[in-house]
């Protein structure tokens, strides 16, 4: 199943990046490579020392695999591209350039300090939040619309400048809430309902100098319809643009199978693209 979770996952964002690139929409797709040194500087700040190492070297096999890949010599150089371009998007962001970026990458919520989970090996919703917090963001979001919950970030970020605010559909990855934080439980009959309530939530929470949405689509897996993760793509973006908050998204989860063809599921993560375009 890893490999073909990582065949999904870089494929999906090769075809976004093919169709954004034909003009088929207006967004634009960042060249995150300036930013490696810097993403790499970070995760060694997020992760500890024996996991980069693992990562790096392949060895030992159990951290370096600890995310559920095989481990090979391309793998350091896929994982690390990931947490650079959530780097450059919020770079983008807090200089002032753009409003709105996002990464075709993940946002990778699962991964702790010291090891790799469900198919995370960096995180990449930390990493941004630490390249955030350097660059003067004193109060940060993290909405995380990924089916699954972000219990690796939450472990990773100081809720006294983090909020963390979710909606899921799947209890992996479950945390426990308190403060401003928020992690509401879905069905695919209460979804409008629940992004929503999480959006009022986060209103509670105050201002906000920047929001890191992990916009998956795996919701999609749940029976959550293609029309009410639109209809959130938009909620979501009118929800930033009223309240003039910088935000970067990530692509996060979304899998082909036997209701959900590469097609589909390319058009469900464009949603997030346009939405935001
Ligand atoms: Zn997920």
């Amino acid at each position: 199943m890893a490999s073909e979770y990582a065949f999904d996952t870089t494929r999906k964002s090769g075809e976004l990046a093919a169709v954004i690139k034909n003009g088929v929409c207006s967004a634009k797709v960042v060249d995150p490579g300036a930013f490696t040194k810097h993403a790499v500087e970070l995760i060694g700040r997020v992760h500890s020392s024996e996991y980069v190492r693992a990562v790096q070297t392949g060895n030992p096999g159990h951290l370096a695999e600890s995310q559920g890949f095989t481990w090979d010599p391309k793998l350091p150089t896929m994982v690390v591209a990931h947490s650079a371009g959530l780097v450059a998007a919020v770079t983008r962001v807090l200089v002032g350039t753009d409003r709105v970026a996002g990464s075709l990458s993940s946002g990778l919520h699962h991964a702790r300090r010291d090891h790799g989970a469900g198919f995370c090996t960096f995180n990449g919703l930390a990493v941004a939040a630490a390249a955030a917090r350097e660059l003067g963001a004193e109060r940060l979001l993290v909405l995380d619309l990924d089916a699954h919950c972000g219990g690796g970030t939450r472990s990773l970020t100081d809720p006294a400048n983090v909020a963390q605010i979710e909606v899921s559909t799947s209890s992996y990855d479950h945390w426990s809430a308190s403060g401003h934080d928020a992690l509401l439980m879905a069905n695919p009959g209460n979804y409008v309902a629940q992004v929503s309530e999480a959006l009022d939530r986060a209103d509670r929470a105050g201002r906000f100098d920047i929001v890191l949405y992990n916009a998956g689509m795996d919701p999609a897996n749940s029976e959550v319809s293609g029309t009410d993760l639109a209809l959130r793509e938009r909620m979501v973006a009118d929800w930033a643009d009223r309240r003039g908050f910088g935000l970067v998204f990530a692509l996060a989860g979304g899998y082909t199978g036997a209701a959900l063809s590469m097609g589909d599921l390319v058009a469900l993560h464009k949603l997030t693209v346009d939405a935001f375009a």
